[in-house]
């Protein structure tokens, strides 16, 4: 249950270099090489899914868990005072590296990153009519 071109696929294997900081039976954790604050750590499952909409619900479970531990870390001991987690699900949505991964992000004061969207007042309309087309049918 591998991709042969994936890189994720290949550090899950040993066949490229990472830094692991946590490893599971289902998941592995390494640093991410371009990080975004300090510790900024990727959780990935060991089997091969491309993104959020493929993975298997228990490796989902388990990579969140794993998330949980490394968010846990960064607070303890790089003295984090906040923590992002993030996933990107496809191109538009930022995905560049097409195994399911969530990247644990610590945050301190005054860190630079910020939000990739201006938050402002939704019409109520349109957010009820999108409402209606995501609940549960
Ligand atoms: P995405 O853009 O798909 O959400 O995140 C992919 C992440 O993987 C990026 O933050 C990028 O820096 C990281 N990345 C890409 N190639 C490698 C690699 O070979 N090794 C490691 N450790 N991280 C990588
Ligand atoms: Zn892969």
């Amino acid at each position: 249950m591998r991709d042969p071109d994936c890189i994720f696929c290949k550090i899950v294997a040993g066949e490229l270099p990472a830094t692991i900081v946590d490893e599971d039976e289902r998941t592995l954790s390494f640093m991410d090489i371009a990080p975004a604050t300090r510790g900024h750590a990727l959780v990935v499952p060991r089997e091969h899914s491309p993104d959020l909409l493929s993975i298997d619900a228990d490796d989902l479970a388990a990579v969140g868990l794993a998330a949980q531990r490394l968010a846990r870390r960064a607070k303890d001991r790089l003295g984090a005072d906040g923590v992002n987690l993030l996933n990107s699900c496809g191109a538009v949505a930022f995905q560049t590296v097409f195994h399911f991964h969530v990247h644990v992000i610590p945050r301190y004061e005054g860190d630079p990153v910020r939000l990739p969207w201006v938050p402002a007042p939704g019409d109520p309309g349109e957010i009820a009519f999108a409402a209606q087309e995501l609940a549960a049918k």
